[in-house]
C-alpha cells in the first residue's frame, strides 16, 4: 500500500527564541537529538522541516508504528517504510500543565496537552501532544486541531498541534 499523497498544505510554524544562557543537561532536554549520526529515525525530522508529518510502517506485517521506529515493535522486522500522516486531528482528551513543565517551558504555563486522534488508512492513531493557540477552558473534546511545526533556536524541529483552526469549543460539550 502506498502512502496517501497529501500535496502541499498550509502548515502552522513557529520559531522559538533562543533559550539564553542555560544549556539544558542532555537527560533533561525535552527534545531528541535528530541528526543522522544520532538516530535512525532522522527522516522524521527532515520531513517535519518540509511540513510533512510522517511515521514508519512495517512492510513485513503491515503495522503502523507510532512513534516512528527503526525496528517493528510487533514483528521485529527492520523493513519499514515512511508514510504520511494527516496534519489535522480530533481532540480525544486534554488537560492543562500548570506546574512542573519541562525545562525551557517554564514561561509557557499554563498550556494544554491533549490526546489527539488521527484517521489513517491503516488504523486510528492516538498521540500525545502539546496544543498551542487555545486555553484549556476554551477547549472541548472533539475539537479539530492542526499540526504546528516548532523550529528550535539550535536548529532542531519538533511538533505540536494548534487549536488555531478557529473552532475552539465546537466539539462535544461536557
Ligand atoms: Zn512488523
Amino acid at each position: 500500500m502506498s502512502p496517501t499523497p497529501t500535496g502541499p498544505v498550509a502548515v502552522f510554524r513557529e520559531s522559538l527564541a533562543p533559550r539564553g544562557q542555560i544549556d539544558v543537561p542532555y537527560l533533561l532536554d525535552f527534545y531528541p537529538l535528530q541528526s543522522e549520526e544520532h538516530t535512525r529515525i532522522h527522516p522524521f525530522f527532515k520531513h517535519l522541516r518540509e511540513g510533512r508529518f510522517t511515521t514508519t510502517r512495517c512492510k513485513a506485517c503491515g503495522e503502523l508504528l507510532w512513534q516512528p521506529r527503526a525496528v517493528c515493535s510487533k514483528c521485529l522486522s527492520e523493513d519499514l517504510e515512511w508514510v504520511e500522516l494527516p496534519t489535522e486531528g480530533t481532540v480525544y482528551a486534554f488537560t492543562a500543565m500548570v506546574r512542573g513543565p519541562p525545562l525551557g517551558m517554564e514561561a509557557d504555563i499554563p498550556f494544554v496537552i491533549a490526546l489527539v486522534d488521527l484517521d489513517t488508512q491503516w488504523r486510528p492513531l492516538r498521540l500525545l501532544t502539546r496544543i498551542d493557540g487555545v486555553q484549556a477552558g476554551e477547549m472541548r473534546i472533539g475539537d479539530k486541531v492542526r499540526l504546528k511545526i516548532i523550529n528550535l533556536a539550535d536548529g532542531r524541529v519538533f511538533y505540536r498541534f494548534t487549536g488555531q483552526a478557529g473552532n475552539a469549543g465546537q466539539g462535544t460539550k461536557r
